[in-house]
Parts: structure tokens; C-alpha cells; sequence
């Protein structure tokens, strides 16, 4: 038995499933996941010693490698200097000082210890500023495990929970929309638009494969939100710092009125932010009315690597390399039998299909079912040629800067010789 399995049948005594957050478990894929004692660069290491190209990247924090050196350096010092005070300290200063001044959108921000943490304040607050209780959320897209997200497509237009525990009375306070649809959109702006304090969406769906919407779609749904009072919240806790340093917003020319980020930001530690219009976030305690706190929230070290990160990505260059890497991979792997790709930027996702329309999927329900167990066999074929990817096929891929050119051929032609032995 490998040490991985050993240490996954102990972990399953201790904790459920075995791991503390469930994709982790290998259920899409099947097997036991790798326990890993060490990264770096665009590798990890397991507790077996076997090596992997990471694709995966802790799901995108990592967006400049494992172990970055100017980013260990950057934790390193803040640790020896102690790593919770709970009062004011100067590098959570620095960081909100950072993206302030190149983000218009965002006019002051909140740091908070994870994206979940982001959006469940996030909806909290354009309820108070609305003093509206119904937020719309789209099909397909991910927000955290906050009750009032756990929520699917019901009848008409009411939610209904996806998760055991959440109870009916918050359901009824979300409903659900399709993506891509505008005459979805405007029908139900048009019935409850007076209802809805805010429009939360991935402007960048990319936990559920990766569906790009098209700028019409995202336009309507700005303009809806504007004629009818509703706030429009862009959750770019995936998209934020990675498909450019100002995101979605910024790709877009779209003003959210507020705005959540996670991953990145924290430079692979425990952070996550909310922020938007001053008028808005100075309704947050102890300021305004709308109370949010967190004991171990601007954690110095965890400030210290996102400062650390964010400062590399500020000049651009990191972003024209992260697309050569993207375009590298969709160029390799063009035009093989049995795959699409789906890419934005460092962002991809592969999806195995025998011969798909050769439109983009921009909606779940597009997503070609037979892909899930081929996946699976992709997956593990990768695995066996030393490239991990995100265990499972509704997760997006991630490319760093840590990722050579010869990184990018060894997944092409893994992928490639996979699908060849299927
Ligand atoms: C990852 C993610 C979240 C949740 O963030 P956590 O830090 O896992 O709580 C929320 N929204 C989006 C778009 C995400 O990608």
C-alpha cells in the first residue's frame, strides 16, 4: 500500500471522507488522493516521493509556482515578527493601499479569511444598502458554501437548497437564473427586478468547467441591475488577479457595485476580501450598521504573501507569460480527436468529447455528460505520466508563471496519448 492510501484510510477514521474540503476525495475520478509533503515551482511532491506537474495549482492561488522565493522571503519576515496581533498592523495597510490605487471599482475593501467568508458579507451588506432580502444567483456558477448560494434552479422561480441544512426560509430568498439567457434575465427582472437587492455572478464562470459568457450577457445583466435598483456583485475570487490584475472587471469595462476575492489575493494563504462603491462598504462596522468581523482576519503573514504575489503582477509582464502559456497549450493540443478545450488566459479546461458541436459550452446544461467517465480515465493516465490536474472534470485548470514551455508540451502530449489508448 502506498504511504498516500495508508494515510487516507487513517484520515477517513478522523475526519469525513477523509479530507477537509470534498473534491479533494477523488470521488469524480475514483482512487485515493495523493498526500503531498512539498512544492515547488510548478511541481509537487507526495508522501510516496513520486513528482508531479501540477496543473491544478491549489485551485489558483498559485499563480507565480509553489514557494515562490520572494513570497517565502515575504512570510518568512513577517512570521519572525509575529504572526497575530489582533489590532491594526501596517501590511494589511499596504495591501489595501495596493489594489485601491489600481482597481477604480474599488473604493475601499475589507479583507476577511476566505471567498466564501467575501461573499456572505458581500450579500449581507447589499441587503442593507438595498433593504431588499432576494439576491439572484446563475446555474453554474460557485460562491462559496454560504446558505443563501447553496441554492438550485427550482420550480418557476424559486430556489430550492442543494445542501442538506439549509433551511426553506433562506431557499426562498434566492433565486436562480440560466446563464446566456437574456430573455431568462430580463423575464425575471421584469417580475421581481423591485425584489432583488443584489446580482451576484462569476463574471468568469470557472467551477463548473470553465463557461465564458459572452459581453452581451454580462451587459444585460448590468443594465437590468441598474434599472431596477439591484446591486451587481461580481464574485472574482477565481477570476480576480488571474485573467488580468483587475479581472473580469477590467476585461469587461463592467462596474460591479461590489466585488469579492479570494485565492490570489492571499498569495496561498487564508484570505479572501470584499469591497466596492465607498458610499457602500462605509455602511460596514463600526462605521455603518452592518456588522462583520473576523479575530484573525488582515492575518499579518497571510497579508505578507498577498502583498508579496500582487506586487509581482502589477507591471502586466506575468500576464502576457500566462497567456503565451495558454495559447502554447490550446496550440498543442488543437485539433485532437476527442478533445476540447475550453481556455481564458492561464485558465483551461479539458473536456474529452467524441465530436462536440464546435460551440462554446456557456452553460451547464450544455456540458456533454459522457465526458465524466472519460475524464476519469484521462485523469489517471495523466497521473501514471506525472501530471496532476484538478481531480475532477467540472474543475478548471490552472497555468503559473512557474510553468515552462516543456511543462506544456508534457500535458499535450499526456493528454494526447491518453485519448490515443482510450
Ligand atoms: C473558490 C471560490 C469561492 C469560495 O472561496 P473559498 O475560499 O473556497 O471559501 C467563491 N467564489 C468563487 C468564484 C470561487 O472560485
Amino acid at each position: 500500500m502506498s504511504r498516500s492510501a495508508d494515510m487516507f484510510a487513517r484520515a477517513n477514521a478522523v475526519t469525513p471522507g477523509g479530507v477537509h474540503s470534498p473534491v479533494r476525495a477523488f470521488r469524480h475520478v475514483g482512487g485515493t488522493p495523493l498526500f503531498i509533503r512539498s512544492a515547488q515551482g510548478s511541481r509537487i511532491e507526495d508522501v510516496d516521493g513520486q513528482r508531479y506537474t501540477d496543473f491544478c495549482m491549489a485551485f489558483g492561488p498559485m499563480i507565480l509556482g509553489h514557494t515562490h522565493p520572494a513570497v517565502l522571503d515575504a512570510v518568512t519576515a513577517a512570521a519572525a515578527s509575529g504572526w497575530s496581533f489582533g489590532t491594526a498592523e501596517p501590511c494589511s495597510l499596504a495591501l489595501s493601499e495596493l489594489i485601491c490605487s489600481r482597481l477604480p471599482w474599488v473604493e475601499n475593501l475589507r479583507f476577511v479569511n476566505s471567498g466564501t467568508e467575501a461573499v456572505m458579507s458581500a450579500l449581507r451588506l447589499a441587503r442593507a444598502a438595498t433593504g431588499r432580502s432576494l439576491i439572484l444567483k446563475f446555474d453554474g456558477c460557485y460562491h462559496g458554501h454560504t446558505d443563501a448560494m447553496l441554492i438550485r434552479a427550482g420550480s418557476g422561480l424559486a430556489g430550492i437548497a442543494d445542501s442538506a441544512g439549509v433551511p426553506p426560509g433562506v431557499a426562498a430568498d434566492t433565486v436562480v437564473a440560466q446563464l446566456d439567457d437574456i430573455p431568462g434575465l430580463e423575464g425575471l427582472f421584469a417580475a421581481r427586478g423591485s425584489e432583488l437587492a443584489a446580482a451576484i455572478i462569476e463574471p468568469l464562470p470557472a467551477n463548473h468547467g470553465l463557461l465564458p459568457q459572452r459581453q452581451e450577457f454580462l451587459d444585460a445583466l448590468a443594465w437590468q441591475c441598474q434599472q431596477h435598483g439591484t446591486l451587481l456583485i461580481f464574485d472574482e475570487v477565481i477570476s480576480g488577479f488571474r485573467t488580468a490584475f483587475g479581472g473580469m472587471a477590467e476585461i469587461t469595462g463592467i462596474r460591479p457595485d461590489l466585488v469579492t476575492y479570494g485565492k490570489i489575493i492571499g498569495g496561498g494563504f487564508p484570505v479572501g476580501a470584499y469591497a466596492g462603491r465607498r458610499e457602500i462598504m462605509q455602511l460596514v462596522a463600526p462605521v455603518g450598521p452592518v456588522y462583520q468581523a473576523g479575530t484573525l482576519s488582515a492575518n499579518p503573514v497571510a497579508m505578507a504573501a498577498g502583498l508579496a504575489t500582487l506586487e509581482r503582477l502589477t507591471d502586466g509582464t506575468a500576464y502576457l507569460a500566462l497567456e503565451d502559456n495558454g495559447r502554447l497549450l490550446e496550440e498543442t493540443l488543437s485539433g485532437t480527436p476527442g478533445l476540447r478545450l475550453q481556455r481564458f488566459g492561464s485558465l483551461f479546461w479539458l473536456v474529452p468529447e467524441d465530436a462536440g458541436s464546435g460551440e462554446v459550452i456557456r452553460t451547464p446544461a450544455a456540458f456533454p455528460a459522457a465526458s465524466e467517465s472519460r475524464f476519469a480515465k484521462m485523469f489517471h493516465a495523466l497521473l501514471a505520466a506525472g501530471i496532476y490536474l484538478p481531480p475532477s472534470p467540472y474543475e478548471a485548470g490552472f497555468l503559473s508563471t512557474a510553468h515552462s514551455e516543456d511543462d506544456i508540451h508534457a500535458l499535450a502530449d499526456a493528454v494526447r496519448s491518453s485519448l490515443d489508448a482510450r
